[in-house]
């Protein structure tokens, strides 16, 4: 179990009073989470004490900045069970990791008749990369349906990936209704036709234990910013047998081994998908970010928004007259995420006397538009829980969206 209350103390921002004094409520970790000191001081200690460029310096800095920027890399490619260091690649967030296998990836290896196969889940980043494959390849994106209960179909998912199947790219976690996809199911099934897998992590990495190997995926992809690091700093995996056969997307320097006035060659693996200077010290802070997960341990991370999640959705009992809540019923089906909607009072307006209340939660369509509309509406409400979110929080959140409802008169 977590000892929430301890937790708190390692996030400076969650002391903060924000108007007239009212104590910070951070329900939007889905879109960022909070950092821990640990997390701050890994950077300040970069810029203080050995801010040096890697990999091509012969002096002490630079070694020393070389040798921690590369520890960073295999604690985070452990985090995620990758067969070795070498599989993970330093990309900004998840949407450029995606990015690179769609322009890597994709461009060598969809063909024309080929099928994309995403889910209805996507966020924007898992969506139009696809779109964009599929357009200039001349491939199919096809989408796999949700039951009614806000569930993928798998038996949809049974009749859908097929022959032509040549990528599943799934979310494992859906950011606008929670939904939990099993994603180990889906790639078994991607496998047996032949086709590639990859899976957005970006709100699973940060939530529950990820065992690549386990998903047995090709591509995982994820953003350092949600799982308390820093911004500008995510991850790609790629199976090495993959990566090996992949050509780079961005060429220049660092990626580089030999070059003439009229070719160049490759240098090794990561370091050939990674041009130009790297995000050193935000790799190093998301080092001390997955340092101080693991301490936590990810089942007890996963257990706690569990059983906060089980906390909230009986707590919004008290609105379901008023206030339509989407996603899974079951919280084994869903992440730390509760999305919601009042039919004649606008997220927006809600979100805002929240606010007021030094509420943070998240109001429109999250990044996946054609999820949203698929319910209904233009936009939702959500709260999404991290492992420094209390029940004292959810009933907060509550009470002010009761008053908020009374202030609209609905
Ligand atoms: N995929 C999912 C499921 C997300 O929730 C997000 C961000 O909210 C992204 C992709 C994109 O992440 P980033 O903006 O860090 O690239």
């Amino acid at each position: 179990m977590l000892d929430v209350m301890k937790i708190r103390e390692d996030f400076p921002v969650l002391s903060k009073k924000v108007y007239d004094g009212k104590p910070l409520v951070w329900l939007d970790s889905a879109a960022t989470s909070q950092k821990p000191r640990r997390v701050i001081q890994a950077l300040v200690d970069y810029y203080e004490g050995y801010n040096a460029n890697v990999h091509r310096g012969v002096h002490a800095l630079s070694m020393e900045s070389t040798e921690r920027y590369e520890d960073a890399r295999a604690k985070v490619a452990g985090f995620i069970n990758a067969e070795s260091p070498e599989s993970l690649i330093w990309t900004r967030n998840t949407t450029e990791a995606i990015n690179v296998v769609a322009n890597s990836w994709g461009e060598d290896n969809i063909k024309p008749g080929d099928e994309i196969v995403v889910t209805a889940l996507e966020h924007h980043s898992n969506l139009v990369p696809w779109q964009q494959v599929a357009r200039k390849r001349g491939a199919k994106v096809r989408i796999l349906p949700l039951t009614d209960d806000h569930t993928l179909d798998m038996d949809a998912a049974e009749s859908i990936i097929g022959p032509r199947t040549r990528l599943l790219a799934a979310t494992q976690v859906s950011n606008s209704i929670g939904t939990i996809v099993p994603v180990k199911e889906l790639a078994k099934k991607a496998r047996a036709v032949g086709a590639a897998v990859l899976i957005d992590g970006a709100q699973s990495v940060p939530h529950m234990p990820v065992d690549v190997q386990d998903i047995d995926c090709d591509f995982l992809a994820f953003s350092g910013h949600k799982m308390l690091g820093p911004t500008g700093i995510g991850g790609l995996y790629v199976k090495r047998d993959v990566l090996e056969r992949m050509n780079p997307f961005l060429t220049g320097g660092e990626m580089v081994l030999a070059v003439s006035y009229e070719d160049a060659t490759w240098n090794e693996l990561p370091m050939r998908f990674e041009a130009g200077t790297p995000n050193i010290a935000d790799a190093i802070g998301l080092g001390a970010a997955v340092d101080y997960l693991q301490d936590l341990g990810m089942e007890n991370v996963r257990d706690h928004e569990i059983a906060l999640t089980k906390y909230a959705l009986d707590a919004f009992k008290e609105l379901e007259e008023e206030l339509d809540v989407h996603g899974p019923k079951d919280t084994v089906m869903r992440g730390g995420i509760v999305s919601f909607h009042h039919p004649d009072v606008h997220p927006h307006d809600l979100g805002t006397v929240l606010d007021r209340q030094g509420i943070a939660i998240r109001t429109g369509h999250h990044c996946a538009m054609p999820m949203v509309q698929s319910l209904g509406v233009a936009a939702t409400a959500r709260a999404s829980m991290y492992l420094y979110n209390t029940e004292e929080e959810v009933d907060m959140l509550v009470d002010a969206l009761k008053e908020a409802l009374r202030y609209f008169r609905v």
